[in-house]
């Protein structure tokens, strides 16, 4: 069974959504911020917040790092139809003011990508994109607009060339470029996702500028997670665990200067940094000084994320091949609700390894996919971590919090 900690509906616990809580916070005198911060996201256990969903796994690229290992030039016939992606969707729709990204492959190969969008929109849920952004011209950018997707998220793995290299055609840094630039002609949110691993990692200062200067509301960075052709390429392109320390703590400084919003994804142990960087500084984690990265924890699989494949099967996220369930055989909503794989996901005390003594696992719980890769167990520990935890709490108690009790002392 999954846990419903905040006691109401399964899933719409939350007052609103992170944003609206967000927007409360702000306004809160700092103390009174840290403790409701951090009693939402300790709340949160099984409020489903984003579903990553890929429509096709159809695409026009072939990036080396894809999760997929058959990625197919055209649709696949066993893709969901657009009743039965109606259908998932009105059960989604069952679980709240939830964001769909609808994602890949290449989402807009779909050619009723469109009516998907608008469908889904229709029923309640918040609608994003996640392209590699190499098929928006004007007319595309004005479908996406009119369907009512709120933001598009475009892959950038580096810059020029090194971009051009990881997607494995020429050209496509410049494609994806414009077609931020066509979206944001008509006023559309832009977000770059960018994938930090070997090839690109001498450029992130360069990848943090250029998204500025492009305009995008957002620059989320990812860890190379081992799964699908990432499996072949993990050995030559991983960084190791010291280098992504290194490289989550610059991302933590240039934070700070809130040029842009920025995000971590799947890097979990970015959540146990910022902690300890913060009480270096002699700061209070709260929304008001790090936005809704104090309202959020690092591995949400499972937990206020999941993975819709496309042929119907519910994983805890794109790069943990556990299945929790298939929406051809159960609705969407009680595989949320009811599934093992989540059950387990959704409990910090069943972590193992040094993430299950760790200080930090209720806002970090190490990348659960990793785990899997490593050690085949995905409550394993998170294997490109450097922290090593003890039993006695000292780093909590640095921070003047008790995780366990969720209580600032
Ligand atoms: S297991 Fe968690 S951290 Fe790892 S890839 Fe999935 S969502 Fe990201
Ligand atoms: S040991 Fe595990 S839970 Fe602790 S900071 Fe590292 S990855 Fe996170």
């Amino acid at each position: 069974m999954s846990r419903h900690p905040s006691g109401g509906h399964p899933g719409g616990g939350h007052p609103g959504t992170i944003k609206d809580e967000y927007g409360k916070m702000k306004s809160m005198a700092d103390g009174d911020a840290a403790e409701h911060s951090h009693k939402y996201m300790m709340n949160s256990g099984s409020s489903l917040r984003l579903v990553f969903w890929e429509t096709t796994a159809g695409c026009n690229l072939e990036c080396i790092h894809c999760r997929r290992l058959d990625v197919s030039k055209q649709l696949m016939k066993n893709d969901l139809t657009f009743e039965q992606s109606c259908k998932m969707i009105d059960s989604i729709a069952k679980l709240g003011k939830v964001i769909l990204v609808l994602s890949g492959g290449e989402p807009l190969f779909r050619p009723d990508i469109f009516e998907i969008a608008k469908y889904a929109k229709s029923v309640g849920l918040i609608v994003a994109l996640a392209t590699n952004g190499t098929m928006v011209d004007k007319k595309m950018a004005r479908k996406i607009v009119d369907s009512g997707v709120q933001r598009v998220s475009i892959s950038l793995d580096g810059i020029g060339e090194v971009h051009d290299g990881f997607r494995k055609l020429p050209g496509s840094y410049d494609r994806a470029v414009q077609g931020i630039k066509n979206l944001q002609e008509l006023g559309m949110d832009t977000q770059i996702n960018c994938t930090i691993a070997k090839h690109n990692v001498d450029q992130v200062e360069d990848i943090y500028q250029n998204a500025i200067n492009l305009g995008v509301k957002a620059l989320h960075i990812f860890m190379l997670v081992p799964v699908g052709c990432g499996v072949q390429i993990a050995e030559d392109q991983m960084l190791d665990a010291d280098k992504y320390e290194e490289v989550l703590g610059w991302f933590y400084e240039v934070s700070k200067e809130k040029k842009i919003e920025t995000k971590a994804t799947c890097a979990p142990h970015y959540f146990r940094i910022m902690r300890q960087k913060a009480a270096e500084e002699g700061i209070e984690v709260t929304p008001k000084t790090h936005g809704m990265a104090a309202m959020t924890k690092g591995c949400l699989a499972g937990s206020a994320i999941c993975f819709v494949s496309h042929e119907g099967k519910v994983f805890p996220c794109g790069y943990l091949p556990v299945e929790a369930g298939n929406i051809h055989k159960q609705e969407f909503k009680e595989v949320w609700d009811a599934s093992e794989v989540f059950a387990k996901l959704r409990n910090v005390e069943l972590l193992k390894g040094k993430c299950g003594i760790c200080d930090y696992k209720t806002v970090c719980e190490g990348c659960r996919a990793r785990a899997f890769y490593e050690k085949n167990d995905y409550m394993e520990e998170e294997p490109y971590c450097t922290y090593q935890p003890t039993d006695d709490m000292t780093s909590a108690k640095i921070m003047g919090f008790d995780f366990d009790k969720g209580e600032q002392k």
